[in-house]
């Protein structure tokens, strides 16, 4: 194969492998010029997708490039001339969703008009309808934000200043408590001050409307209610799934909005490939904007919402006490805001004087239940299942190759014995053969840089959580 053909195929590859923004916006359009014995020359439009693929997803594009070429490469990003006039310094300062969403819309706006879609439409100034109401407290300010979940947010975010436009359909999903509903309901707040039609609803609710409706042979109806929305928002959609009419309805109802550029969002427990009653035809329509997750936040972002919860209830808990509850509830928020409610309880009772013993007792009775029913996962079980789920043998996790995809899986073992299991960082090497501190250290970096975009390789990490869970 010549080094031109093993671009082509490496590139397709990358674009099933990256989520679509990151692959539209600085991949898309780059394209072969040369190479010679060790070095691809690859030609990009500006200085910014230069930048991005020279360093942040340097190590994808060369992994699946020597992957295809049979051998290790280098590669040289070059800005080609014809491409080079755009504004860097007003780029530079945007921050990276911002300007994914920006570059979508630019390229969808050049068959409409300029003005954004709320400025298009004027209308008057609708409220959400009632059975909609959406939570005053889940707005974007009270949305603390970090590494487990900054994707996600972004996204949202872009989703309120250009609905229609950034994601479409954007599917969030992850375990219980770690904000889904939340996001959902601040791109709907952030909706209706533009005016927009926003509907809120649970799969479950729209599944009973809709039996309603058809017992009561109103069906027309309800259709022309969703249909109405510039903004569907469906949380917990998992349940969708098994349910033939819904699944048919939902199915319309999302081909209606979609034609129209309305926005669709969709939060859900698992990710749509895990959904496994769940009809083909939506399963696509449910891949086919952005899917993001959202992960357990760590130690400091739990202590900043411990932190804004106290200032929002002018209650007042020594530091050592919002450290103990930080420390206990790891799992989620909605945890953490029930061990929180508890202690101020507590506080309440005794007036203030709520002491550490105090406190260490009170989490005691909450901890002790579900500390027993959660088994330990060991180093061993990890190599295990990350060696089954990526498809190799555990003797090459743990042995010398470094090809790329060996070397990868090694560091996602690596990054989740860090994560999930007590063991130091030399102790973690001497299940890799020995390697060392600060190659594990290396490991794990990579990964946790490599998850803030790569949203197949966040999959993978789910899908090897998920079988640990088991
Ligand atoms: P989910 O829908 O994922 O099960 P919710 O959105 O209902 O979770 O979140 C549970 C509770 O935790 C809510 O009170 C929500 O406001 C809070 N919460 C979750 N994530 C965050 C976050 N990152 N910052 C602030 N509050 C959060
Ligand atoms: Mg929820």
């Amino acid at each position: 194969m010549n080094a031109e053909e093993a671009w082509t195929i490496a590139h397709s590859q990358l674009e099933l492998q990256l989520d679509r923004a990151t692959f539209e916006t600085w991949l898309k359009d780059a394209a072969f010029i040369n190479a010679d014995q060790s070095t691809f020359f690859i030609g990009v439009k500006n200085s910014y997708a230069r930048d991005m693929l020279q360093h942040r997803l340097y190590d994808n594009v060369c992994r699946a490039l020597g992957n295809v070429y049979g051998r290790d490469v280098a590669i040289q990003f070059e800005v080609l001339k014809s491409h080079n006039d755009e504004k860097k310094a007003t780029q530079d300062e945007m921050p990276l969703f911002q300007l994914l969403a920006r570059q979508q819309v630019k390229e969808q706006d050049e068959d409409f008009p300029t003005q954004s879609l709320h400025e298009r439409i004027s209308r008057p100034s609708k409220k959400p309808l009632p059975d909609y109401e959406l939570n005053q407290r889940y707005t974007f300010d009270r949305f603390i934000v970090n590494s487990s979940n900054r994707i996600t947010y972004e996204a949202a975010r872009a989703i309120a200043e250009n609905p229609g436009y950034a994601y479409n359909p954007l599917m969030i999903y992850g375990g219980v408590g770690l904000g889904k509903t939340h996001l959902l309901q601040a791109i709907g707040h952030a909706c209706l001050q533009q005016n927009l039609q926003v509907i809120y609803i649970s799969s479950e609710v729209f599944t009973n409307e809709l039996v309603a409706a058809i017992r009561e042979k109103r069906t027309a109806m309800f259709r022309d209610r969703y249909r109405s929305a510039d903004v569907l928002l469906v949380d917990d959609i998992q349940f969708i799934g098994g349910k033939d009419s819904t699944q048919e309805e939902f199915f319309h109802t999302f081909n209606a909005l979609y034609t129209y550029n309305k926005q669709i969002v969709l939060a859900s427990d698992r990710h749509p490939s895990q959904m496994k009653t769940l009809d083909d035809r939506l399963r696509s329509r449910f891949t086919g904007g952005l899917v993001t997750d959202v992960q357990p936040l760590e130690y400091e972002s739990r202590m900043a919402i411990l932190e804004m919860w106290m200032l929002e209830r002018h209650v007042q808990v020594e530091p050592a006490v919002l450290h103990m509850v930080a420390e206990r509830a790891t799992s989620n928020v909605r945890e953490l805001e029930g061990v929180f409610n508890q202690i101020v309880a507590e506080a309440q009772l005794t007036r203030g004087r709520l002491n550490q013993t105090r406190a260490a007792t009170t989490l005691d009775r909450f901890d002790r239940p579900r500390h027993h029913s959660r088994p330990k996962v060991t180093p061993e079980t990890i190599i295990e299942m990350t060696a089954q789920t990526l498809n190799l043998k555990t003797s090459e996790i743990i042995g010398k190759r470094r090809t790329g995809r060996i070397n990868q899986a090694r560091q996602i073992a690596m990054f989740l014995m860090r994560e999930l299991t007590d063991a130091s960082l030399p102790q973690i090497g001497g299940y890799f053969g020995g390697r060392s501190h600060t190659t594990v250290l290396h490991g794990c970096n990579k990964i946790a840089e490599e998850l803030e975009y790569d949203t197949s390789l966040r999959d993978r990490l789910n899908q090897i959580k998920e079988s640990l869970r088991q």
